[in-house]
Order: structure tokens, then sequence, then C-alpha cells
């Protein structure tokens, strides 16, 4: 399942051609090497507000080299701008006065990540300017290329020593696919983080449920779990078993809709580990078709095995408690649940009910526990390899890296919200999408 443009482009007629025709080039992205350090080379970091003292301190403990002077000649890997000290329109341009010298200057596969204020805490002339941020920051994205990603992070006022695992994954290649977006840290009810977490190993001693874990994306999730030390209790029907056991010995047989599915994994969850503290609901279907001609049982399968089922299994463990403090709950919703798209409108509502449940739940969850959603883009995976060449090419290139993502890059988004570190990352649905063109 190999891009097989992005390998043409890559050889020396597919160089020319590129250049000649102006034809997409999509870059080479840089993935993360299980034990390699999160950021490769130097951070600047530029701006003045209420993060300034604690930067430092947090690239320092990513291992990252930082520093807040552009020597001539210097090269960069990440560029962090503190924006939080930015109270009127007319401060913005403090934005270009610190990016453009150094836009040439940076590495393959660079990150940049702007820190801001949430709008919706602040009011009149700075509510203003911290909303601004997001156009920056999207058009930014679309424009960096090298494979680099841009990033918003809005940190709320409280919470500037809540950062450290989402720098871990905004600056590292963990975030490879994963541009234009804005995190929100401290909203939705959220608490600082407590818990101490090794960034090379944040699960150890975690146990994770995962559905659908037996090909795909699911797959991957469990086996990026298991790298960052988690123990992963897969979910999947049994017609999959065998592959389901290569992935993980703990495992759970079961069509996620049948009336005793959440019973079942309430008490296998509750036998074998005393309870979870991550679930990953990621088993999903499609079945398009327009709406003309679609069917009621097939358009009511879509929305129970991709939201009524998670919904029911997530009421279950929170009713039996089985849910453990700092407990994470991560949905996958889909770019289709954000723009919609042609023949999808089962599996559109589904997945935009999964940014709902996220919303419905985020606010009233106890103990610190946190719920969050990816939402996809195109993804390479069995399921988006069936889908006719015209169409497929189209889904690969629309967007700012001009390629398609892979499952890893889905697992690495889910597993910097399962850390323990992430308790103030709360309410969020990022998109895994190089930024797609299509959606807000
Ligand atoms: P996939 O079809 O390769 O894998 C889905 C897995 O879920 C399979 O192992 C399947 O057996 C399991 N499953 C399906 N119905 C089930 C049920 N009723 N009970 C238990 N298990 C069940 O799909 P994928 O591409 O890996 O997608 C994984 C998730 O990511 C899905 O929720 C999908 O909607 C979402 N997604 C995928 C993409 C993409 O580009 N591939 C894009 C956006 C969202």
């Amino acid at each position: 399942m190999s891009d097989k443009y992005q390998s043409f482009t890559q050889s020396a007629i597919g160089k020319v051609l590129v250049k000649n025709l102006g034809l997409p080039s999509p870059a080479k992205l840089e993935r993360y090497a299980a034990g390699a350090p999160l950021v490769k080379g130097t951070v600047l970091v530029g701006g003045r507000g209420r993060l300034a003292e604690s930067l430092d301190g947090l690239l320092g403990e990513l291992d990252a080299t930082s520093t807040d002077t552009a020597a001539a000649g210097a090269r960069f890997k990440g560029l962090v701008f503190d924006a939080t000290g930015l109270t009127s329109t007319s401060d913005l341009v403090a934005l270009q006065e610190f990016f453009t010298p150094v836009m040439r200057s940076l590495e393959n596969n660079p990150r940049v990540v702007v820190i801001g204020t949430p709008p919706e805490q602040l009011t009149g002339r700075e509510r203003v300017a911290q909303r601004a941020l997001e156009g920056f920051t999207r058009s930014l994205g679309k424009e960096i290329g090298k494979g680099g990603t841009v990033q918003l992070v809005y940190v709320a006022k409280g919470f500037e020593g809540s950062l450290l695992s989402t720098l871990a994954f905004l600056l590292s290649p963990k975030s490879a696919y994963v541009s234009g977006q804005v995190v929100r840290i401290g909203t939705k009810n959220a608490s600082p983080a407590a818990e101490q977490v090794d960034p090379k190993k944040p699960l150890t001693g975690k146990v994770a449920l995962v559905t659908g874990a037996a090909r795909g994306i699911g797959e991957e999730i469990a086996k990026v779990l298991q790298r960052d030390g988690a123990t992963v209790v897969g979910l999947d029907i049994p017609p999959s078993e065998d592959d389901l056991k290569k992935v993980t010995p703990d495992y759970i047989t079961a069509d996620i809709t049948a009336e005793d599915a959440p019973g079942k994994i309430a008490s296998y969850l509750e036998e074998k580990f005393g309870g979870v503290d991550i679930v990953v609901h990621n088993a999903g279907v499609t079945l398009d078709k327009k709406l003309a001609n679609q069917k009621a049982d097939r358009f009511g399968t879509v929305l129970e095995i991709n939201i009524s089922a998670p919904e029911r299994i997530t009421a279950k463990l929170l009713e039996q408690n089985l849910i453990r403090p700092n407990g994470r709950i991560i949905g996958v919703s889909s770019i289709a649940g954000i723009a919609g798209n042609l023949g999808q409108t089962s599996y559109g509502a589904s997945k935009a009910a999964v940014i709902g449940f996220v919303d419905s739940l985020a606010e009233e969850l106890p103990d610190g526990i946190t719920i969050n959603a990816v939402a996809p883009g195109f993804i390479i995976t069995q399921m988006t390899a069936a889908v006719p060449f015209a169409t497929r090419e189209v889904g690969q290139r629309l967007n700012a890296m001009s390629q398609g993502g892979l499952p890893v890059d889905v697992a690495e988004t889910i597993a910097w919200y399962a850390s323990p570190a992430s308790t103030a990352v709360n309410g969020n649905v990022v998109r895994v999408c190089g930024q797609m063109m299509l959606g807000a």
C-alpha cells in the first residue's frame, strides 16, 4: 500500500517533470523511531507572554536545544512563539517580525508552535487579537513546505505547567501528518497535569482497550500504545481472531453492537485487570451510498457500529467505575464528519456524532478522566486501497503535504491524548489530515 506517485516524484525523471510542470511534490515525512530523541535540532523561542518563563524548562525536558537568538547561519528544527502577550491586533505584527527572518533557515520537517490564550476566556481587543492567531497558523501551515507542520496551542490561564506532553507531540516526528490544528489546553473542565511520566515510556503500567485492533489503524494504535509501555486489550469481531491474537495476547472477540458486548467487555477488564485506563473506540465501517439509494438497515448499521456502540460501552464502563482516575476515552471521528462527503450521509453523521460525544462528556467526566477524538483525513489502509484510483489520487493530493497519511500518524496522536501527562488536554478534536483542503 505505497504511494506510487510520491516514489515517482523522487526519481530522476520525476524530479524533472515535477519542476517543469508544476506538479505537487510531496516531501518525505520523518516518522518517530522508538528510543530516538523527540527533537533532533535547535528550537528557536520567541514572543513574550505568560509562557516565557516555563518554555525553556519544558524544552529542556524534551532534550531539545533551545535558543532565543537567531545567530547568522543557524538552522532551526522548531520555532515556538509565545503569543499570549499580544493584547491588540496592532501587536500582531510581532509575528511577522519573529517569523520572516527565519523562514529560510528551517531544517526539513520543521515544527512550528504558536501559543495563545483561548479567546473565549478573554474580552475586548485582546480576544480579537488572540482569535487572529488561527488564521495566521493555518495560513503558514499551507506555505511552510519541506514536510513542515504548524499548530496553534491555546493554553488557559493557570495551565502554563501542563504543556509538556503536547509539546513532546507537536515538536517531534510523532505529529508528522498533523498540521494547521488548534489545540486547547486547560479548557472544558480539565485538571492541571498531575502525574509525572517518563516521556519515552509514558504509558508504563496502564491498561488500554482498543476496538477494531485486528488490522489497519487499530492494529497500529495497539502497537504504539504497547511501545509506550501499555498493556493492550484488543477487540475485534470473531472472524478476525487469528489476526487479533498476533497483535496482543490479551483480547476479546465480540461484535461491539451485540447486546451483551458492553457487559462482556466490562467483565473481562474487571476480572483480568481490575479496570482500564485508556479506551480507544476505533472500530468503524463505511457503507457508502447516496441517500436516494440508501437502505435503513445499512444506514443504521453504520451509526450503530461507529457511535451507538461506543456510547453504550463507555456508559457501562463509567457506570461500573471501571475507568480509573486520570483515565482516557478517545474517539475516532473523520474528516467526513467535519466536511461531509458524497455517499457518506450515514458515515458523516456517525463521525460528526463522535465529535458530539466528546462535547457532551468533556464537561462531566469525574476524576481527571478526559475525552478527545482524532479526525483522520486520507490514511493509507486496506479501507482506502479499495477506493478507485482517480478518487484516491484526489484524496491523497488535496492537502498541504500532497500525500496520504499512515496509520501510525493516527496512532501517535492517540498516544499523545493517552499520556497520563495529558490531563489538561480535554474536549479536543484534532485532525490527522496533512491539513486537507476540505472543511474548516
Ligand atoms: P479497517 O476496516 O481496516 O479496520 C476496522 C476494524 O474494525 C476491522 O478490524 C474490523 O473487523 C473492526 N470492526 C468493524 N466492525 C466491528 C464491530 N461491529 N465490532 C468489532 N469490530 C469491528 O479500517 P481503518 O481504516 O483501520 O479505520 C479505523 C477507524 O478509522 C474507523 O473508525 C474509520 O472510520 C476511521 N477512519 C479511517 C480513515 C482512513 O482513511 N482509513 C479515515 C478517517 C477515519
